[in-house]
């Protein structure tokens, strides 16, 4: 599967990530926020480049992507910089080795700087793996975090010895399906045979698509 474009926020021309990140830097000129490019660690068919304020937190960082990409069911999540993690829910007890964990009231702009790299987990049992590089500092407005662009959809298509647009994926094979192979709950998953009542999930542009219960965007209360 190639890695898809993405359309730039501000002007709506389409780049690869690793365009985005150059063409970013002109588009939006210079300025003090950070320009983070972040990905799926496994699959960087899933991509997002945003932007953050001096005062913006881990926290914040956090309820964007779980608003955008992530949120099921308000599992815990983790930054990773070097040996320090910053926890969504930080205790003392830590891993038996490193620093122990801090919060995620932690300031971003405070613990990366240009050029630096992140390591990002949400759920610690059916783990969705992201990372992120600081690519420069770019304008914005004053709103902590900024969407620069993103992946268009990928176009995944029907595994079933079939070549239709696929709209489903089976959570327990991962095999993509089509509206004619997967509509019907009540039949099995060509690949597994689970009851596509209980393994069928909807494609959606996440790096959590098929992966506990995830069916798109979740707006938080
Ligand atoms: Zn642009
Ligand atoms: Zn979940
Ligand atoms: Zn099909
Ligand atoms: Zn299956």
């Amino acid at each position: 599967m190639d890695t898809p474009t993405g359309t730039c926020a501000a002007c709506e021309k389409s780049y690869s990530s690793r365009g985005m990140s150059r063409h970013l830097s002109t588009c939006l000129g210079p300025g003090d926020r950070l320009h983070l490019a972040i990905r799926d660690r496994y699959d960087p068919v899933w991509w997002l480049h945003v932007s953050v304020t001096k005062s913006a937190t881990f926290a914040d960082l956090d309820g964007y992507l779980r608003d955008v990409w992530l949120e099921c069911c308000g599992h815990l999540s983790s930054f990773e910089i070097g040996e320090q993690r910053y926890d969504s829910v930080a205790d003392d007890f830590g891993y038996g080795f490193g620093p122990p964990p801090k919060s995620m009231r932690a300031k971003v702009s405070a613990a990366l700087d240009v050029g630096d790299r992140f390591a990002y987990q949400y759920d610690f049992g059916s783990t969705t793996h992201l990372s992120g590089r600081v690519v420069g500092r770019v304008g914005g407005p004053k709103k902590r975090i900024v969407q620069l662009a993103r992946n268009h959809d990928v176009p995944w298509v029907c595994e079933a010895e079939c070549t239709e647009p696929a709209s489903w994926i089976c959570a327990y094979c991962r095999t993509t399906l089509c509206e004619a192979h997967g509509a019907d709950e009540e039949a099995q998953c060509p690949e597994c045979e689970a009851w596509l009542e209980e393994s069928r999930l909807p494609i959606v542009n996440s790096p959590r698509m098929g992966v506990c219960g995830y069916d798109g965007p979740h707006e938080r209360a």
